[in-house]
């Protein structure tokens, strides 16, 4: 276990809610972030602001450094090879809009397939949803195993020689369930295609290696690895980009404006129109030094051994069903539960009644929640920042509202 002090760092635990010491299990939702985040941003505002790339002045220049600074913290946190490769964008979302819009339209034809699977987020839905019905295409589901596991052979079964885009999430948001990205990458090229990876789930929790996976896109927001809202990064092999047409145009992505034609920036520029996300940029540089420090190997084993003293505890109570996998060395420190007899939102009010935050509802993953067959779950999530004292306090707040709703 990762040692209690790290709680120090995160000034907003330090607080009661409705009368007791704030416990936060939301952290897949939304990460909480450290003084030194909350500094950087600060020290930002106060002493460097300004445009990027354009202006001679000091100020200018220094708000330039920070921004492209923090693209090459990026770059070495992914390890991708160049930082052409890092695109900043809002968050995964927009970034797998990206490449659905951009690369989906320019590669996929009627009748090609696009690859998905049951337990993905609307985010990583609706973008091939839209670009198959646009293109006359055909969006493909990988079924799960009973424990919310991918199995190979499935893979490999569902993508041919007509899937133009394999898109898989890292880390099941609900499930807690870590993917074999690698291994369908290597399927989804053997195939023709490539792989899209959302790693909305896994780069606060996970070492990532973008050459390793050998995977063609990845998205991910800076908002659950203890950087700010707003930002996120697409990252993209640099041949691919290069082929790729921007979708935002306007000012900062430009070579050349004429009057009926325009030539673009090069890479990453070309795809980041307008004023650029300078603050969040450098706040998310700031969350990546942070977890650095930490040690992302040290993240992903305290987040396990949390994982599993919860669901330990948890299995203790009667009538309480734990969904994914039941190793928690194949999920990362996610937990979905419903309790029999008590709707889940129910179940977070009273929770939250203790000073306990959680999560209830489909968590933006309606066809898992069919898959499931549920209308909704609930979800306690932790991070580095979380305890052995969390995971008791959830379970004794459970075991309140069971007592409470029986
Ligand atoms: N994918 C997964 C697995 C997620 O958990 C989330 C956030 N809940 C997203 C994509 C979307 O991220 P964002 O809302 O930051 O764009």
């Amino acid at each position: 276990m990762l040692s209690k002090e790290i709680r120090n760092h995160f000034p907003i635990l330090d607080q009661e809610i409705n009368g007791h010491p704030l416990v936060y299990l939301d952290s897949a939702a939304t990460s909480q972030k450290p003084q030194q985040v909350i500094d950087a941003l600060t020290k930002y505002y106060a002493e460097d602001n300004s445009n990027v790339h354009r202006g001679v002045h000091s100020l200018g220049n220094r708000a330039t450094e920070g921004y492209e600074n923090a693209r090459e913290k990026v770059r070495e946190f992914i390890n991708a090879k160049s930082t052409q490769e890092i695109i900043f964008m809002r968050g995964a979302t927009t970034a797998l809009n990206t490449v659905a819009q951009s690369y989906g339209r320019a590669n996929v034809g009627e009748g090609d397939e696009i690859v998905i699977t049951y337990m993905e987020h609307h985010s990583n839905i609706i973008p091939w949803q839209q670009l198959a019905k646009e293109k006359g295409a055909v969006l493909k589901y990988i079924d799960l195993e009973e424990d919310g596991t991918l199995s190979l052979d499935k893979v490999r079964e569902t993508v041919t020689d007509r899937t133009k885009i394999v898109s898989v999430m890292y880390v099941s948001n609900v499930l807690g369930t870590m993917n074999p990205i690698k291994e369908i990458a290597e399927i989804a090229h053997a195939n023709g295609a490539v792989m899209v990876v959302d790693g909305a789930q896994a780069a606060p929790h996970l070492k990532l290696d973008v050459q390793k996976l050998d995977c063609d896109f990845l998205a991910f927001s800076g908002h659950k690895m203890c950087g700010p809202t707003g930002i996120g990064v697409l990252y993209g092999k640099k041949e691919l980009l290069n082929q790729m047409d921007p979708i935002e145009f306007g000012g900062e992505m430009i070579d050349f404006v004429g009057l009926y034609d325009s030539t673009w920036k090069e890479l990453p520029w070309k795809f980041e129109g307008g004023t650029p996300i300078i603050a969040g940029a450098i706040g998310l540089g700031a969350a990546i030094d942070f977890l650095r420090e930490v040690g992302l190997d040290k993240i992903e084993r305290h987040e396990h051994e949390l994982a599993g003293l919860a669901m330990e505890k948890m299995s203790e109570i009667e009538g309480l069903q734990i969904y994914g996998p039941v190793d928690p060395k194949k999920r990362a420190g996610i937990v979905t539960f419903n309790l029999e007899g008590v709707h889940p939102h129910d179940l977070a009010t009273v929770l939250d009644m203790n000073g306990i935050a959680v999560r209830a509802g489909h968590h933006c993953a309606q066809p898992l929640m069919k898959w499931l067959d549920v209308s909704a779950t609930a979800r306690a999530s932790f991070y580095l920042y979380n305890t052995e004292d969390d995971v008791d306090r959830l379970v004794e707040g459970l075991r309140m509202a069971k007592e409470y709703f029986q």
